[in-house]
């Protein structure tokens, strides 16, 4: 049944501004996916090559993931009923608080239901009035938006320019009281490039500032065992006081968890809003999150099928002098700049039978549109042979 609702005022100032939103190309709509992730996915009907996930171990869709969630969901059920303060905090949980504090050599993990929210959390419970939050430009939203929501004040430092973060916290004076928070993505989500951790942790130190790291894109792929940008560089919980990681990226689950000190992670139980006032993950997903954690850590080959093809994917691009940036992270964006044009790419890339979107502002700075690509060890060389072939093709068209 089709429903019309009668023209208001907020349905015609709604209706210019999407209007603004067609006519800068940066209109967006979702496709509909008509199974799991993978390779390959099928895409309203069509089975396309997939470039654009960031299930980058291919874990997914994993068979022994998928048994592990369907044994959660029989021993815990669907719902987890309430927050994890009320009655929303299982055994199960627990056990996945304890393995992620491992995993990141932190005293203790907490889960949130997903890594906007858990960025959110963090901030706002770390910094407030008279603080100062300072952020790298292109950091992800969520970062960017607790900062805002935490009342302190929002600083940039351009992207990745740490001698300008040092100058900047050099001229700025705090009462006694107030502190610095640094925040930054491990890897940068749209360029794929990493923050210098080594630093970070410098300029932190030297300015008695808390050091923050969303690991978002790091974690699973970088350092032994995937534990992550800070573990790669060796840096202990006392240089990157406070981790944040996703779960539904890397580990092919859902959510996201903070780990540092006993007290972060105390502090966060009692003050985080959007952990005391929200309902648990689903004990289910984190069953299914035990068994991803655990074949992360142990299946080391999927890393390294996956650098391989970055190195392949990277070497055949620049030796076709497609405008590649400068990344060795599974994102490998291929920068177009025109929103137009690079939506005419994205589409002639699906003509060819690979599905690489058209990523464009405000997701991206302004004139910066590009195709991001993304690898993952489901993939095999000759997938790139044909995505490389089919970027010739479009680019150049
Ligand atoms: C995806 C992402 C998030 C958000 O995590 P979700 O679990 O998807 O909400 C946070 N930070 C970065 C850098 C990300 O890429």
């Amino acid at each position: 049944m089709q429903i019309h609702t009668p023209a208001t005022p907020l349905t015609s100032r709604l209706r210019d501004r999407l209007a603004t939103v067609q006519f800068r190309q940066r209109y967006r709509r979702r496709r509909h996916l008509e199974g799991p992730q993978g390779r390959e996915i099928c895409l309203d009907n069509k089975t396309l090559l997939n470039f654009c996930s960031n299930d980058y171990l291919g874990l997914a869709n994993d068979p022994r993931i998928i048994a592990a969630l369907k044994r959660g969901a029989d021993q815990y059920g669907v719902g987890s009923g309430a927050s994890h303060l009320v009655v929303g905090h299982s055994r199960v949980h627990q056990q996945l608080e304890l393995a992620l504090a491992d995993f990141t050599q932190r005293e203790r993990a907490l889960v949130f239901t997903n890594g906007y929210s858990a960025n959110m959390a963090v901030i706002r419970a770390l910094a407030g009035e008279g603080d100062v939050v300072w952020q790298d430009c292109l950091n992800h939203a969520s970062l960017l938006d607790g900062g805002w929501i935490s009342r302190a004040e929002v600083r940039w430092f351009a992207h990745r320019d740490y001698h300008q973060l040092q100058q900047l916290l050099r001229d700025t004076e705090l009462q006694s009281e107030q502190q610095h928070l640094i925040a930054s993505d491990g890897v940068f989500s749209m360029d794929g490039d990493m923050a210098d951790i080594a630093s970070l942790t410098h300029i932190a130190r030297t300015h008695n500032a808390c050091l923050m790291i969303d690991d978002a894109h790091g974690f699973g792929v970088l350092g032994e065992q995937g534990r992550g940008s800070v573990s790669a560089c060796e840096f202990n919980g006392e240089a990157v006081p406070v981790l944040v990681g996703t779960l539904g990226k890397a580990f092919g689950t859902a959510g996201a968890f903070v780990a540092g000190s006993d007290e972060l992670i105390e502090w966060l139980i009692q003050s985080a809003r959007n952990y005391i006032f929200s309902t648990a993950m689903p004990s289910a997903i984190a069953a299914a999150t035990l068994c991803s954690l655990h074949i992360v850590q142990t299946e080391q080959w999927r890393r390294d099928h996956l650098n391989e093809l970055i190195h392949y994917f990277s070497h055949c691009a620049r030796q076709m002098q497609l405008p590649l940036l400068h990344s060795t992270t599974p994102i490998q964006p291929l920068l177009l700049n025109d929103s137009a044009t690079c939506l005419r790419v994205s589409q002639a890339l699906e003509q060819l039978g690979i599905y690489a979107a058209a990523i464009r502002p405000p997701t991206v700075p302004e004139n910066s549109s590009r195709i991001r690509v993304t690898l993952s060890a489901a993939h095999c060389r000759s997938d790139i042979d044909k995505l490389i072939e089919a970027l010739v093709k479009s680019i150049r068209a």
